[in-house]
């Protein structure tokens, strides 16, 4: 058996047939049905003879060892910690609700953008993922839902990492996990800080995968203290890029926006907010998530009362917007807080709220 790829799900299907060279040529469907719809581990491959079996697991091994799974929400939120095979450590964080299963999966170890907020950005960057990292976290996760009972459908790029940063192996895992798993291309979600050139490269993408950027601030000085990589690729690029991508694709767009504390959670920034989602060509959604805690950043997110006032704006202006329930708080699960096993949460004392 030789191949190239390094670990069991960064093997294609023709890969996989080489690898299966003197069997059957059934056994090809039966171990890529095994692997990617039972979401099987290789020797739980039942129908396939148990020497197959012990061969694949040992020439083909998984990429991720499980260090350690925390558990919230009564069981409804589950965050694994992964070490990868040169030690490097990525999370994934399993969402249950009652309508529907999602998992937050990482694109890199660490991050690059240096968002001064955010858990994952304030350790740095350390490499990228590569396909069968990313897609073994949705196997895995889905593995896990299936022990639940439930049917994982829903993919959001919203962990560790900047997925545009790392768009060739995020692209290879989206065509695996729609081809593959069956997943169908509207329940999978990128999530950006605003890469311009990696937007545009999507835009050119066959499937309609959903798009998020992560904006925060919508006027350049504000963005540019938030999400330092707004210096490069500011605001009227990001938007002119959104709205590109918007006509190429008709697929809907959401704004994430991360609500911080008399920072950006003011009615001028909600009539900014409003007035950049009136340049683009199809209605914007807002995902309002209150700012949650981590070690490095010491402003905290909005009391609950300014974030329902900063929805009604939004809402009196005509801008669709949700805010968010936060999953795993308690297990530094919520969005921002993935760290690989540093520690993240440091409670703050809310200072005084002062009218804006
Ligand atoms: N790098 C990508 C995807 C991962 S971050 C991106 O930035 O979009 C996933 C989401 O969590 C982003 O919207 C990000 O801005 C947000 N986020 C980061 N830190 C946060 C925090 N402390 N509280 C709430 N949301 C945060
Ligand atoms: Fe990276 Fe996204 Fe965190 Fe910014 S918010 S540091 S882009 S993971």
């Amino acid at each position: 058996m030789t191949t190239t790829a390094a670990s069991l799900y960064a093997v294609s299907r023709d890969e996989l047939s080489a690898c299966l060279s003197g069997e059957p040529r059934y056994r090809l469907d039966q171990v890529w049905a095994g692997l990617y719809t039972q979401l099987a581990a290789p020797g739980d491959i039942t129908n396939v003879p148990k020497a197959l079996r012990e061969r694949l697991a040992a020439e083909l091994p998984t990429a991720l060892t499980e260090v350690t799974r925390q558990v919230s929400d009564r069981g409804d939120t589950v965050k694994f910690l992964w070490e990868l095979v040169d030690g490097h450590r990525i999370e994934t964080v399993l969402m249950v609700y009652p309508d529907r299963v999602t998992v937050c999966i990482s694109s890199q170890a660490g991050c690059a953008m240096g968002c001064g907020f955010c858990a994952t950005g304030q350790g740095g960057f350390q490499r990228h993922l590569d396909v069968g990292e990313i897609v073994e976290q949705v196997v895995r996760a889905g593995r896990e839902a299936r022990a639940m009972g439930r049917r994982l459908a829903n993919v959001v790029y919203m962990g560790m990492g900047e997925p545009l940063a790392n768009e060739v192996a995020v692209w290879a895992s989206i065509e695996r996990l729609h081809e593959a798993v069956g997943l169908s291309a509207r329940h999978l979600t990128i999530s950006t800080v605003g890469l311009v050139p990696g937007i545009r490269t999507l835009a050119t993408r066959p499937l309609p995968v959903n798009l998020a950027v992560s904006l925060h601030a919508a006027n350049d000085r504000l963005r540019d203290e938030l999400v330092p990589i707004n210096r490069r690729y500011p605001l009227d690029e990001l938007i002119t890029a959104c709205r590109d991508y918007l006509r190429a694709k008709g697929r809907r767009l959401s704004f994430e926006w991360a609500l911080i504390d008399g920072v950006n959670d003011r009615a001028r920034d909600a009539a900014e907010l409003a007035k950049l989602c009136r340049r683009l060509p199809l209605p914007a959604h807002v995902n309002l998530i209150p700012l949650n805690p981590t070690e490095g950043y010491p402003t905290v997110g909005s009391p609950p009362a300014r974030v329902h006032e900063f929805h009604r704006l939004l809402t009196d202006l005509g801008v669709n917007a949700t805010v968010r329930r936060n999953r795993g708080t308690d297990i530094d699960a919520a969005c921002g807080q993935l760290a690989a096993g540093r520690p993240v949460t440091v409670r703050r004392e809310r200072p005084q709220s002062t009218p804006s």
